[in-house]
């Protein structure tokens, strides 16, 4: 069974923590302890247990959205959504409808082959950015640049926060990896992205993969499970012109007068 997010607008577990900002003020749960009992009586099996408080619970939540947000990058690539996509460039279309369906519900892995300029990142962008409007924790990442990421907090004196990142990674609820195939790979980096890839081929976590590379560049056990058809339908293959050579009005046609007479 696959794992998916569920499709709009139902709420999210993230909701809670997006909508309601930690108060500064003691919280009377707990009296400001993270922590409480239940009232129940000797030989009760909650009995003396302690309880994280759901305050606790909110931050550590809200600090994990930081921590996605800050490693993202989505500043970047904000202005990529669906609305900046120009659909009706020939060979591209298939690909936004695809993506604009998996972003309504990311279900499986979706994956994009595309030569370098056809729009592959601004999808995945858009897939990102359509989530986080969503309140979907999302962790949208270039493969070279997540690695070197996680490599920096690796180390005898910051291991807590790497197992941490590397935990985040893992099990983000929604990963986009742009470029898979790009990173200059390190025995260390290449076990650690297999690991990534495995651990969400075996949970089926909605994942999405660009590339530009061909099948044989790409680490054969990751390829072998972005083959699965159970959690990848298909791959998609864009095949246009290159999507950045766009004329500007072609690439933002406010005006669709403008545009019937340059294709005319
Ligand atoms: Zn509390």
């Amino acid at each position: 069974m696959l794992k998916s997010i569920p499709a709009e607008p139902m709420a999210t577990s993230s909701d809670a923590a997006a909508t309601h900002p930690i108060s500064e003020s003691v919280c009377p749960h707990c009296d400001g302890a993270g922590y409480y009992k239940e009232a129940v009586q000797f030989g009760h099996p909650h009995f003396g247990v302690l309880f994280p408080c759901e305050c606790k619970l909110l931050e550590k939540e809200q600090r994990r959205i930081d921590e996605l947000e800050r490693i993202s990058n989505l500043e970047l690539v904000r202005d990529k959504t669906f609305e900046t996509f120009v659909a009706d460039v020939p060979g591209v279309r298939r690909a936004y409808l695809r993506a604009v369906e998996y972003a309504k519900r990311p279900q499986g892995w979706l994956v994009l082959f595309g030569n370098y300029g056809v729009g592959k990142t601004h999808l995945a962008a858009a897939i990102a950015n359509h989530a986080l409007k969503r309140q979907i924790q999302v962790l949208f990442a270039i493969v070279p640049d997540l690695l070197d990421h996680l490599r920096s907090t690796f180390g005898p004196s910051s291991e807590i926060e790497y197992d941490e990142r590397f935990e985040m990674i893992r099990t983000v609820p929604l990963l986009v990896l742009d470029d898979l195939g790009t990173e200059n790979t390190t025995p260390w980096a290449r076990e650690k992205l297999f690991q990534i890839m495995n651990y969400r081929y075996n949970d089926a976590l909605p994942t999405v993969i660009t590339s530009n590379r061909k099948p044989e560049d790409i680490d054969p056990r990751i390829f072998s499970r972005m083959s699965d058809r159970a959690l990848c339908e298909e791959h998609i293959i864009i095949d246009a012109a290159d999507y950045r050579r766009l004329t500007i009005q072609q690439r933002y046609p406010f005006n669709s007068n403008v545009r019937r007479r340059m294709q005319g």
